[in-house]
């Protein structure tokens, strides 16, 4: 590296070290931040020499990073942002902090997509979905769909890993010679993880006509844009693979959703010639991804925590949780989005039946939600009193992203 980059690249590291160290979080946004500040081709410098994947989307993104690290870790080791630090800044510092390996796996922010693209020159990129999130500032789907598309055109011999059962990545994915329906897509391996959430794919980014579905398949009614053929799917508890042989997966994350990012983490690691008989035993030592997931136990109570932050992600939370007492916490801070309405796009009634409470900043805003989706419910103040509430045995945690922080904070930290 050019001397000036190894000075950030140390400056940055101390940085975020010192940011640890005043008990500030993890530090690597501040630790990159001052370093790009240094060099601002820090980035480009870390990423040299290193085979690096790419993870991006509106849901899924930091789990799937984790598997997908362990399972390149079959080869060596692997720098990775496992905070959910995924901008630049987040990069740069845990590149510093890596120091010199083979493979890096990087969570990145949609919106950063294009720019990060740039800056590392990944071997392989994953697209996972895309729906709406933090209405009051996210790019709408389309515009999010547009800006990779644009992106990825610049790169035409990248490898691209992405979900055949999201249209608007399918319609960001798909190579401009592919575009009028031809089949073959060479730098393109579709998964099928599936798709709860559909809410963000009725009409074709393409032509602007009606999307239909039918089972696993959709297509559109006016142009060549359809469902391409999966090379791995979620089949029953594993994952069959491009060669047609099946893989048992043995997770400790919940939820069919995870299943489906085991089957990324899969796919993007054979990009680098992992196979997966060697990697799927590894998904299983993940146990929980920055607190989600964790499983705690307070006066007999076995609490676990789900994050979820926008519809679609809601949505998959409800699939994960047991049918036991669940406590929903919503705020309306600066990194949830400060608008709320989108409680309103979230269908509640798969909670009719259970024991619900609610807390959080924005507590009314889903007390309205949920009295309109006839869920019974109560209000707590605070976590201590939702525990009080319930009787021992499983307790389901479902929180947006600083409500989610606040519950991990009451909890000592968990991880
Ligand atoms: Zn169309």
């Amino acid at each position: 590296m050019p001397l000036r980059a190894k000075v950030a690249s140390s400056v940055s590291r101390t940085a975020a070290a010192l940011s640890r160290a005043a008990g500030r979080g993890d530090g690597s946004v501040i630790g990159g931040w001052i370093g790009l500040k240094i060099d601002p081709d820090l980035l480009a410098h870390l990423s040299a020499g290193r085979a690096i994947a790419l993870i991006s989307g509106t849901n899924g993104k930091t789990t799937t990073t984790r598997l997908t690290a362990a399972a390149v870790g079959v080869l060596g080791p692997v720098a990775t942002n496992s905070f959910g630090a995924n901008m630049p800044s987040g990069h740069t510092s845990a590149l510093a902090k890596a120091g010199n390996t083979p493979y890096a796996v990087l969570e990145v922010d949609e919106h950063y997509l294009a720019q990060v693209l740039e800056a590392t020159e990944p071997h392989v990129v994953a697209l996972l979905n895309l729906s709406r999130d933090q209405l009051d500032r996210a790019k709408e789907v389309s515009m999010m769909a547009q800006l990779w598309r644009s992106a990825l055109v610049r790169y035409p011999e990248l490898r691209v890993v992405a979900n055949a059962d999201d249209p608007m990545v399918v319609w960001a994915a798909t190579p401009p010679e592919n575009r009028s329906g031809a089949l073959k897509t060479p730098t393109v391996t579709w998964f099928s993880a599936g798709q709860r959430w559909h809410d963000d794919s009725w009409v074709c980014p393409e032509c602007g006509s009606p999307i239909e579905r039918a089972q696993d398949q959709w297509w559109c009614t006016g142009c060549w844009l359809r469902r391409p053929e999966p090379q791995w799917v979620v089949e029953d508890d594993g994952v069959l693979d491009p060669s047609g042989a099946w893989h048992k997966v043995v997770l400790q994350l919940p939820g069919r959703v995870n299943l489906g990012n085991s089957a990324t983490a899969l796919a993007v690691a054979a990009e680098f010639g992992v196979r997966p008989a060697d990697a799927v035993s590894r998904l299983g030592g993940v146990a929980s991804v920055a607190g989600r997931y964790a499983q705690v136990v307070r006066d007999g109570r076995n609490i676990r925590l789900l994050l979820a932050k926008n519809p679609a992600s809601w949505l998959e939370a409800f699939d994960m949780a047991d049918e036991a007492p669940t406590l929903l916490s919503i705020n309306a801070r600066d990194p949830d989005g400060l608008d709320t309405s989108w409680l309103f796009d979230v269908d509640f009634a798969p909670l009719r039946g259970r024991q619900v409470l609610i807390t959080g900043d924005r507590a009314y805003d889903l007390a309205v939600r949920l009295d309109v989706n006839q869920v019974p419910f109560r209000h707590v103040q605070t976590f201590t009193e939702a525990i009080s509430a319930v009787p021992p045995g499983r307790l389901e945690v479902i929180a947006n992203y600083t409500a989610f922080q606040d519950i991990r904070a009451e909890l000592d930290r968990v991880n």
